[in-house]
Order: structure tokens, then C-alpha cells, then sequence
């Protein structure tokens, strides 16, 4: 097995084993993405103000998304559409609340609180 490769900052893991970038927080293997998913899935209706800022990046796996921010009175502020394969950087903060929704139907797929754990790269599929 070799060594992963950063798929954002483009760093090299020293041995097979390393799971997670250490320089900028992005899972090098599948399943710590869909850790960090299960995680911050939630049922949260606003974000928190909580003012921890966490750099996170959306990468699409799946047929195009739209990204919507749930504001601290609970609107949905859109944030844009993200393409398939397409990876969308965001400065967020802890408990921050996400909507990742189907662009197409506009049904949501997933709802995402931000958390101050690795990895940073969230996989929607
Ligand atoms: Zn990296």
C-alpha cells in the first residue's frame, strides 16, 4: 500500500498508515470523511453562535449540490451550488449548521454541524 496523497494541500503521508493530512486536516482515506459525517450529523434547526472558526471543504461525489448555511434565527442563506467532483472551501465555525441539498429537486441530503475535529474534508455522496 503507498502512501496517500493530500487531495487539498497536495502533502505526501509519511508511511500507508496515516489516515489524516496533518498539515491541513484532510481525511487521506474514505471512511474518516464518513466519520466526520456521522459526527456532525444533526437535527439542528439554526447555527450556534459559538465564534470557533474551522476551516472545512465540501467535496462532491454525487450529482450537483447546493449548500445552504442555517443562520442563527434559522433561514437558509444559499452558499452556492457545487458541481460533481467539485470541492467547496468554506471558513465555517463549530456548530455552524449546513443544509447540503439535491440541486436538482432541492431535497436535502444531508444536515451538517460543523465540528472542531479532523478531518476537515466532508464527502457528500
Ligand atoms: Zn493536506
Amino acid at each position: 500500500m503507498q502512501p496517500s496523497q493530500c487531495s487539498t494541500c497536495g502533502a505526501k503521508a509519511a508511511s500507508a498508515g496515516e489516515s489524516i493530512c496533518k498539515y491541513c486536516g484532510t481525511a487521506l482515506h474514505e471512511d474518516f470523511s464518513k466519520l466526520a459525517i456521522a459526527l456532525g450529523r444533526t437535527q439542528a434547526t439554526r447555527s450556534n453562535d459559538t465564534r470557533l472558526a474551522v476551516p472545512i471543504t465540501f467535496l462532491n461525489r454525487r450529482a450537483a449540490v447546493t449548500l445552504h448555511w442555517l443562520d442563527f434565527d434559522g433561514n437558509a442563506q444559499p452558499y452556492g451550488r457545487v458541481e460533481p467532483q467539485a470541492q467547496a472551501p468554506f471558513n465555517t465555525y463549530v456548530g455552524h449548521i449546513w443544509s447540503i441539498r439535491d440541486a436538482e429537486s432541492g431535497h436535502e441530503l444531508l444536515r451538517w454541524a460543523a465540528t472542531d475535529q479532523v478531518p476537515r474534508q466532508i464527502e457528500i455522496e
